[in-house]
C-alpha cells in the first residue's frame, strides 16, 4: 500500500499566486510547523523555485530552529521567526544568514544585544541583525505590552545606532474576534507604528494581517499616510541618525499568508473569494474485518478523536459514514454499496477538510497540521529534528529503564502472573507493537531494546509494517494486536489488570515538558488568543508556552487542561494556537525559562487526565507529538543481557 498522504506542490504555488493577486501588498508565506503539516522544506522549495520576479521575498516560521532547517536545506529567501526560546543561542541565531527576528520583550532585546558586536566608526547596516519589534495589540500572546513599547523602541534605537541591530519591521497579530475588536487592534498598532517613527525608528516593513484579516480588511494593507508623516527628516535629525539616506521614508505594509496557501478556506462554505486548490490529499483502502469495514488510519495518524456524522465518498462514489476513530483504525458504515474500494478522506474538493473540521468541532488547519506524524514516516522533504540551541524546549523524555524493566518482566508480568492460555497468547506476550513509530517513542530505540530481551515485533497497519521495514525492522502485520503488546509504554487502563510483576505498569514511560518563554503582568479585562474566548477577571500574570496543536496540545483541551509551572498547577487559557498556548499564572512568582510540565512524569498531569481533556486515546497522545518535539532518552543500557 502506498503512503496515504499526497501533497500537491503545484497547488501551493497556485494558491500563493491567487492570494498575491488579490492582496495589494507583499505576501510573506508562513511555513511554520512543517508548513501546517504539508512538509516544510518541500513547500519552501516550491515557493523559492518560482520565477525570480514572482517568488515571495520572505518566508516566515515560528522559531529559529525551523529557520535554520530551511537554510540547511538550501532555501535562500530571507526568513523571519518570532517565537524565541528562553535559552536561545543568540550567537547561533545571528549566524543564520538573512534571518529576521521577532523581538517581543526587553529581555529578548537584551539577549540579542549581548550577542551582537558594537560597530565602530561608520555603521554597516547590512551587518546588523534585522529585528521586527512584536507588539501585543490585544491578543495576549507574545509581543510587548503597550506600556512597554516606548522603552523597547528607545532601547532598540540605541542598539541600532551602535550598529548591533537594525529595526527592520514592526509586527502584530489579529484575534479575529469581531470587527470592533479587530479595529481596536488596528488602532493600537497604528499608535505603535507612529510611536516608533516619533522615536526615530524607520522600519521598512509593517505587518499585522494574516490570511483572514488581509482579505477582510483591505485597508489593513493600505499604508495610512499619517503613519509616514513627512516630518521624518525632522524627527530623524532630532534623533541624530541617518536621515539623509532616507528622505522620502515610507514603510511597506506586508501581510502574512498561512492557511490559504494550503488551500484552506477559513470561511467555507462562504469563502475568501479566492480560487484555492486543495493541497493535501488523504486516501486509503477500505478493508473488511470481523464483519466491519475499517480504514487503517486513526488518531495516531492525527485524525480527530471524534467526528459527528462525517460522510466520505469512495472511488466508486459510494458514501460511507465514519464511525469510531481508534488509535490506528477507524470504522466505516456503508450507506450505499458495500464493495470495498479506495476511500477519499479529503483532498479532492476544497471543502473536504472543512467537513472534517466541522464534524470534529475544530478548524481545518488543525486537521492538516496534526497529520504531521504520518508525514514523519514518508515525506523525505520534511524539516529535520530541531537544531539544538535554537528551538524552544519541547521535550518528550522517554524512560528506557522503565520500559526495559517491563520487558524483563516477561510473560508472567505481562499476563498478570497467569499461564498464557493459548499459543497465540504466549506469542502476543513476547511481541511489541511498534505501530505509529512505536507510538511516538521512536521505533528504532524501542526495537533495539526489544531485541535485547528477545522480543519480536508487530504493527497494526500495512503502512506501519512498510515504514518499519524501511528502517530495517521486521514487524509482522497484526491488526488485532491487543493491549498486552503495548504494555511496555505504560498506556494504562487499556491493558486491564496487567503488570503484577513490574508494579507501575499503568505509568507512562515518558513525559512531556516545555518552558515559559514569556511572562507578563496584565490588567483585568486582558483577553487571550483568537476569538478572545478568555478574559482576565483580575490583574494576573500570563505565561507563554511554546507548544501548540502542531506539537502536542490539541485544540479540544480548550477550557479544561492544566499544566504545571515550577510545580504549580495552572490552567491553559484561551484558544490553543498552532505553536503556543497561554497559561494563567495568577500571582505566582514566575519567570522566563521556568520549566513547564504537561503530562507524565512526577510533575505533569496524568495521561488519563490528558486523555479526558483531549478525547484522545493514550497511544494517540504520544503518537501525535509533532516534529518540533525532541525525544530525550533516559537510561536503557542493557549490556550483559542476551
Ligand atoms: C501562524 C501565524 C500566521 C499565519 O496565519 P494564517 O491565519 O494561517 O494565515 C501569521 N502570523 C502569525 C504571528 C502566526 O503565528
Amino acid at each position: 500500500m502506498s503512503a496515504p498522504i499526497r501533497i500537491d506542490l503545484d497547488a501551493i504555488v497556485h494558491n500563493y499566486r491567487a492570494f498575491a493577486d488579490a492582496v495589494p501588498a507583499p505576501v510573506i508565506p508562513v511555513v511554520k510547523a512543517e508548513a501546517y503539516g504539508h512538509g516544510g522544506v518541500a513547500v519552501a522549495q516550491a515557493l523559492a523555485s518560482m520565477p525570480a520576479d514572482q517568488r515571495p521575498w520572505m518566508l516566515a516560521v515560528a522559531d529559529a530552529a525551523e529557520a535554520y532547517a530551511l537554510r540547511a536545506a538550501g532555501i535562500d529567501l530571507p526568513l523571519i521567526c518570532w517565537l524565541q526560546s528562553s535559552t536561545l543561542d543568540w550567537q547561533k541565531l545571528r549566524a543564520v544568514p538573512d534571518l529576521h527576528v521577532g523581538i517581543s520583550s526587553l529581555h529578548e532585546l537584551a539577549m540579542l544585544a549581548d550577542a551582537a558586536p558594537v560597530q565602530a566608526g561608520r555603521v554597516d547596516r547590512s551587518a546588523a541583525t534585522q529585528v521586527h519589534l512584536k507588539l501585543d495589540t490585544g491578543l495576549g500572546r507574545n509581543g510587548a505590552r503597550e506600556c512597554e513599547w516606548r522603552v523597547l523602541m528607545a532601547q532598540a534605537l540605541l542598539l541600532e545606532r551602535q550598529g548591533r541591530i537594525r529595526v527592520a519591521g514592526i509586527m502584530s497579530h489579529v484575534s479575529g474576534t469581531s470587527k470592533a475588536d479587530d479595529a481596536a487592534q488596528l488602532d493600537a498598532f497604528r499608535r505603535g507604528v507612529a510611536l516608533a517613527i516619533e522615536i526615530g525608528l524607520r522600519p521598512d516593513l509593517i505587518h499585522l494581517a494574516a490570511t483572514v484579516a488581509a482579505m477582510q480588511y483591505a485597508n489593513f494593507v493600505d499604508v495610512d499616510p499619517a503613519w509616514a508623516r513627512d516630518d521624518t527628516d525632522a524627527s530623524a535629525a532630532a534623533a541624530g541618525r541617518h536621515a539623509a539616506d532616507q528622505p522620502g521614508y515610507r514603510p511597506t505594509f506586508a501581510v502574512r499568508l498561512g492557511l490559504a496557501l494550503y488551500g484552506l478556506d477559513p470561511l467555507y462554505p462562504d469563502s475568501l473569494g479566492l480560487d484555492l486548490q486543495p493541497v493535501m490529499e488523504l486516501r486509503t483502502d477500505v478493508v473488511g474485518r470481523d464483519d466491519r469495514w475499517v480504514m487503517e488510519l486513526g488518531q495516531a495518524d492525527g485524525l480527530p478523536p471524534r467526528v459527528n456524522r462525517l460522510l466520505l465518498n469512495d472511488n466508486d462514489g459510494d458514501r460511507w459514514q465514519v464511525g469510531q476513530i481508534g488509535s490506528t483504525h477507524s470504522t466505516l458504515l456503508p450507506l450505499d454499496g458495500t464493495s470495498p474500494s479506495e476511500m477519499r478522506c479529503f483532498g479532492s474538493h476544497p471543502g473536504d477538510v472543512n467537513a472534517w473540521a466541522y464534524a470534529a468541532d475544530t478548524i481545518n488547519y488543525e486537521i492538516t497540521t496534526r497529520m504531521m506524524s504520518r508525514l514523519r514516516d514518508n515525506a523525505p522533504a520534511r524539516i529535520q529534528p530541531p537544531e539544538p540551541g535554537l528551538a524552544p524546549q519541547r521535550v518528550f523524555t522517554i524512560d528506557l529503564d522503565l520500559i526495559a524493566a517491563r520487558l524483563a518482566g516477561g510473560t508472567g508480568a505481562l499476563h498478570r502472573g497467569e499461564q498464557a492460555r493459548s499459543v497465540e497468547d504466549r506469542h502476543l506476550s513476547c511481541v511489541i507493537d511498534l505501530s505509529a513509530n512505536a507510538y511516538g517513542f521512536g521505533a528504532e530505540r524501542i526495537a533495539e531494546l526489544g531485541r535485547a530481551f528477545g522480543k519480536s515485533f508487530v504493527a497494526r497497519t500495512q503502512h506501519d509494517v512498510e515504514a518499519l521495514a524501511a528502517v530495517g525492522i521486521d514487524a509482522e502485520y497484526l491488526p488485532t494486536a491487543g493491549p498486552e503488546t503495548r504494555l511496555a509504554y505504560g498506556f494504562g487502563s487499556g491493558a486491564a489488570g496487567a503488570g503484577s510483576g513490574t508494579g507501575k505498569s499503568g505509568e507512562l514511560a515518558g513525559s512531556l515538558s516545555s518552558e515559559l518563554i514569556q511572562v507578563k503582568r496584565v490588567d483585568a479585562g486582558q483577553a487571550v488568543s483568537y476569538g478572545y474566548t478568555w478574559q482576565a477577571t483580575r490583574p494576573t500574570t500570563l505565561g507563554l508556552v511554546p507548544l501548540g496543536y502542531a506539537d502536542a496540545i490539541p485544540r479540544s483541551v480548550f477550557g479544561r487542561a492544566m499544566c504545571f509551572v515550577n510545580g504549580v498547577r495552572v490552567p491553559i487559557v484561551g484558544r490553543v494556537a498552532m505553536d503556543q498556548v497561554v497559561v494563567d499564572l495568577g500571582d505566582h512568582n514566575c519567570a522566563v525559562g521556568m520549566p513547564v510540565a504537561i503530562w507524565g512524569g512526577r510533575h505533569g498531569a496524568s495521561l488519563q487526565e490528558w486523555c479526558a481533556w483531549s478525547g484522545l486515546t493514550p497511544a494517540a497522545v504520544t503518537a501525535t507529538l509533532g516534529s518540533r518535539v525532541t525525544r530525550r532518552y533516559l537510561g536503557g543500557r542493557v549490556e550483559g543481557l542476551a
